[in-house]
């Protein structure tokens, strides 16, 4: 009886998955990146700013009704082989010459997305199109970030092919959640890109030469885990989900911790350069005249004052100004308890009625991998509402 419960009880067993900087990371980026832009935006951004937190996970949240939103938050370079960003044409028509549309598709297209939602930004600027601005601004953010997840450079994005199972969501989700305290967040102030795709490549090289050393520290650190120890269970709507252990990322925090906190830390400037620069090529236009009324009143400035020289001071999280931390009401109060921000990464991949994919890829060093397919229906989050 008890062995053919078996196969059910693992079908069960869901990892936990996440689609990119969790929640956690998402509304810290779009926070510090508010304080992180010029004077001629900043009041308007701020104005906005609870906004633009809640919706900078709108382009996650999306992913499980819109069929075309799955692509645009990574790119699997290394399916392009070696010296993939040798090989990959920086623009998007002679990648699609050399590599065609679908199989960009297939792959992520995050850069691309990128530079097109800067471009909607630019013209919503033009239009004064006060809604359009945030909610393109909040996507812009929502991209700009994935882009700075090592994880999202792989296809071995949640260490499936490694069994390195829910290693996503310790690096974005867990550690951020457990460690920020330790994290500098006081960022470096906006430029204008004068060259936005070189920018955007930029960024995901640097991550996708993280990806070394997240996948061979915690294979390093494994060996010091049984099972049982590493790992932590959690049971939800008739799921076990699997995620690490909070000593098993305490121990993973000593070696790449840095390397989060370096993520955390450069991606709120790069996404008030993104604002910047469509703010700029939309030709500067006065965004007092958007704001109703047009001035901060004296409390806002008050408190944009404090926040600012607290975010300078690397005193956000000590004087409980991270927004991201002030929990909504009936949320969990442990932060490995949240797997609802969780939702898999689904496959960069066709249909998902499509059979599981099995995949045998030989790296150097990192030994035979199985490439095992997500179904799409496992992205579904059953309490996407907790993430407001
Ligand atoms: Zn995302």
């Amino acid at each position: 009886m008890k062995k053919a419960l078996l196969p059910l009880a693992l079908a069960l067993l869901v990892p936990v998955i996440s689609p990119g900087w969790g929640f956690f990371g998402h509304r810290t980026i779009t926070q510090v990146a508010v304080y992180a832009l010029p004077s001629g935006m900043q009041n308007f951004y701020f104005r906005h700013m609870a906004q633009l937190v809640k919706l900078s996970t709108a382009p996650d949240e999306r992913r499980s009704d819109d069929p075309t939103e799955e692509s645009k938050h990574f790119i699997d370079m290394d399916h392009f082989g070696d010296n993939p960003f040798g090989l990959m044409p920086k623009a998007y028509d002679k990648a699609v010459a050399k590599y065609t549309a679908d199989t960009l598709k297939k792959y992520g297209t995050v850069p691309w997305t990128v530079l097109d939602v800067k471009e909607k930004l630019t013209d919503a600027f033009k239009e004064g199109d006060t809604t359009a601005i945030i909610a393109l601004s909040a996507d812009l953010d929502h991209y700009v970030a994935d882009a700075f997840v090592p994880l999202h450079t792989t296809e071995n994005y949640d260490g499936q092919l490694t069994k390195q199972q829910g290693i996503h969501s310790l690096w974005e989700s867990k550690l951020p959640e457990l460690f920020i305290a330790q994290y500098k967040l006081d960022s470096e102030k906006a430029d204008y890109l004068k060259d936005p795709q070189a920018a955007i490549w930029q960024v995901l090289q640097a991550s996708y030469g993280f990806l070394g050393a997240t996948f061979d520290i915690e294979a390093e650190i494994n060996k010091k885990f049984s099972t049982e120890k590493k790992y932590t269970y959690s049971h939800k709507y008739g799921k076990t989900r699997r995620s690490y252990s909070d000593d098993f990322a305490k121990e993973y925090n000593k070696k790449v911790g840095g390397m989060v906190a370096y993520r955390l830390k450069g991606a709120p400037t790069m996404v008030a350069s993104f604002w910047y620069t469509a703010w700029k090529d939309a030709g500067s236009p006065d965004l007092n005249k958007l704001m109703h009324p047009s001035k901060l009143s004296k409390d806002e400035k008050e408190q944009l004052d404090t926040q600012l020289k607290a975010w300078k001071e690397n005193q956000l999280v000590d004087q409980s100004l991270l927004l991201a931390l002030q929990k909504p009401e009936a949320a969990p109060t442990n932060p490995a308890d949240i797997p609802d921000e969780n939702a898999p990464k689904a496959p960069a991949a066709p249909a998902a009625d499509q059979p599981a994919k099995v995949k045998v890829k030989q790296k150097q060093d990192d030994g035979p991998k199985q490439k095992t397919k997500v179904k799409k229906d496992d992205a579904k989050k059953p309490d996407d509402a907790f993430g407001d």
